[in-house]
């Protein structure tokens, strides 16, 4: 089975492994392709891209952006964006700042619960300049303020708890031009997280469709073989792409492994393929790469048999 993960993060936000690390074990686990997916930055796209240069591994270069949505949570996929348009690149470096400051304010807060945490303290449990909260917690743990990440969360950090302070979210329209105008397809991350009841979810997947998204993400880490069924249904009635990935973020989480979607097993090639046709038909590109033949993903994808080394 030639397999692919489509979802995975790095030091450039909160996973643990640098992009050389990851597109390194991506190409030990014998993944066909892996797309970087850090959190509102492509600051980690540059250094995977040249790590995957020399390896027989496609690596695809995204991004998962944290929009605003109600009534649950709604990550925006960029798959195949140009990391280097200045457009996105502006727009990222405004949500950095943002982000930077409410950093500041939610240690203020913390400080002012009187609790002994820093600014500094905080970035030493970060992989980069991105700081967020994971790495609140962590620091926060480490000091033995909290007895755990989960801890820290339930006090302080979750929405509504007393350091929480809200973080600056893209608009759903806005986010599917910035990832179109970077050359890239837009999907929906996880779709469970939206929190919408089983029978709401085909509207609401048809009115993302129409505002532009082109998929969604039927195969997850979390997900076990009947729900992706059902998901790749939905997509395919909503006249949307499927895409499936792990969600990787090293030993931040560490029960979620490189490569392995529904439990065990790895999402198909097949997936990338169809991603790749739309991408050429919407930017008028050749449909490039090995895996570019016309398939379409299919329930048939479920039986697959053999998983990466790692899962
Ligand atoms: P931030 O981008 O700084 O708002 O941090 C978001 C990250 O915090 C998410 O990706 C989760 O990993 C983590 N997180 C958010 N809320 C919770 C919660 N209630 N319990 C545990 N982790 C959480
Ligand atoms: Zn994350
Ligand atoms: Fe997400
Ligand atoms: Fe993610």
């Amino acid at each position: 089975m030639q397999s692919i993960d489509l979802h995975a993060h790095t030091t450039a936000s909160d996973g643990s492994l640098t992009p050389t690390e990851l597109i390194a074990l991506a190409a030990e686990i014998g993944l066909r392709a892996v797309a970087v997916t850090d959190h509102d930055t492509v600051d980690g796209l540059a250094e995977a891209l040249e790590a995957a240069r020399s390896l027989s591994l496609e690596c695809v270069p995204g991004i998962e952006l944290s929009i605003a949505y109600h009534p649950g949570k709604l990550h925006l996929l960029g798959y195949f964006i140009d990391h280097s348009h200045p457009g996105l690149c502006e727009r990222l470096r405004v949500l950095k700042e943002n982000r930077a400051r409410r950093n500041e304010r939610m240690i203020a807060k913390m400080q002012a619960l009187g609790l002994p945490i820093t600014l500094e303290e905080v970035a030493a449990e970060a992989g980069s300049e991105t700081l967020g909260r994971p790495h609140m917690a962590l620091a926060l743990a480490k000091k033995g303020i909290v007895a755990s990440v989960q801890e820290a969360f339930d006090r302080y950090l979750a929405d509504g708890a007393l350091a929480h302070v809200p973080k600056e979210k893209i608009a759903l329209e806005e986010g599917i031009a910035l990832i179109r105008e970077a050359g890239g397809l837009a999907f929906v991350a996880h779709p469970h997280t939206l929190k919408l009841a089983d029978d709401a979810l085909p509207a609401e997947l048809l009115r993302l469709r129409e505002m532009g998204v082109d998929g969604m993400e039927c195969y997850y880490s979390q997900y076990d073989p009947a729900r992706i069924l059902q998901f790749l249904q939905m997509a395919r009635e909503a006249g949307l792409l499927a895409s499936g990935g792990s969600d990787f973020h090293g030993a931040a989480k560490p029960l979620v492994r490189l490569g392995c979607v529904d439990g065990d097993r790895p999402a198909p090639l097949a997936l990338l393929a169809a991603m790749k046709e739309r991408r050429a038909e919407r930017y008028g590109l050749p449909v490039s790469g090995s895996s570019a033949q016309t398939v379409r993903p299919s329930h048939a994808s479920l039986s697959c048999a053999s998983a990466p080394p790692s899962c």
